[in-house]
């Protein structure tokens, strides 16, 4: 059954690419490795663990989310429990007072919605519709959603973090101005079966090894050819903009 609702929003249209991503990606794999997936948590256990990962390193949120199953398995008591005990638990997590807030809100969401504490039944659900439902429970952005559904329900979707919204942007996947909400769309649009979890691995190595903020190292970079920015822009000439906004245009000597 297929449900949830449209935004109604205006779509994106799929980008006319000068390369095949399924062919990019073969040759970042040659350096970076070939991704593997791994089914960490069912999807309330990654709902849950994203909320607590959210503006924290994965050091602090993933003890913190560790010993809040190991100390209120159950979802009701978790949504039931007083707010300042939850504070408490998830504490080393940072923001524990915002994120003990929307834990409960998603855990009382999710029951209103199918009755239990599951979101197995977003796996018949369009990609399109689930994120958007999953996006209306406060605290959870695109990125998280997608996570939900690329990671725990193996859905056809690509989450879209800082470093692919960069790599994607400098390759034209996204256009310049695009918000990371309409990036998660184009990448909806671009994926291919079974290929969402190899597309957010891949990209997000590149942009952690390679194709960093803010100079990238295009000179080791194995598909510049295909790279928009590098034709467009390249790292020189953006050495040289930094350099004139720095010095408000004046040449300086040493
Ligand atoms: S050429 Fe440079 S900007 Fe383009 S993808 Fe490679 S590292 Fe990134």
């Amino acid at each position: 059954m297929k449900t949830g609702g449209r935004s109604g929003r205006k779509q994106v249209r799929k980008p006319r690419l000068s390369f095949e991503l399924g062919e990019l990606l073969d040759r970042l794999e040659v350096v970076y490795g070939r991704s593997r997936y791994i089914n960490r948590f069912d999807p309330m256990e990654e709902l849950v663990s994203c909320i607590l990962s959210q503006n924290t390193a994965d050091a602090n949120s993933f003890p913190s989310f560790i010993r809040l199953r190991a100390a209120v398995p159950d979802w009701a008591e978790m949504e039931l429990m007083p707010v300042e005990e939850l504070e408490l638990l998830i504490k080393k997590a940072g923001l524990a007072k915002q994120k003990a807030r929307s834990i409960q809100a998603a855990l009382g969401a999710i029951r209103e919605k199918f009755g239990m504490y599951s979101l197995d039944d977003l796996r018949n659900w369009e990609v399109e519709q689930a994120r958007d439902w999953l996006t209306t429970i406060p605290g959870v952005g695109p990125k998280t959603a997608s996570i939900v559904l690329c990671f725990a329900l193996g859905r056809d979707t690509v989450p879209v973090d800082t470093h692919i919204h960069r790599v994607g942007k400098r390759l034209g996947i996204f256009s310049e101005g695009m918000d990371a909400n309409r990036a998660h769309e184009v990448m909806d649009l671009l994926v291919e079966p079974g290929q969402g979890f190899r597309i957010h691995n891949t990209l997000i190595q590149h942009g952690r090894q390679t194709c960093m903020a803010p100079i990238p190292n295009c000179a080791a970079c194995v598909i510049r050819d295909d790279c928009r920015w590098f034709k467009r822009v390249g790292p020189e000439k953006l050495r040289e903009q930094m350099r004139k906004k720095r010095t408000g245009g004046k040449r300086v000597s040493g």
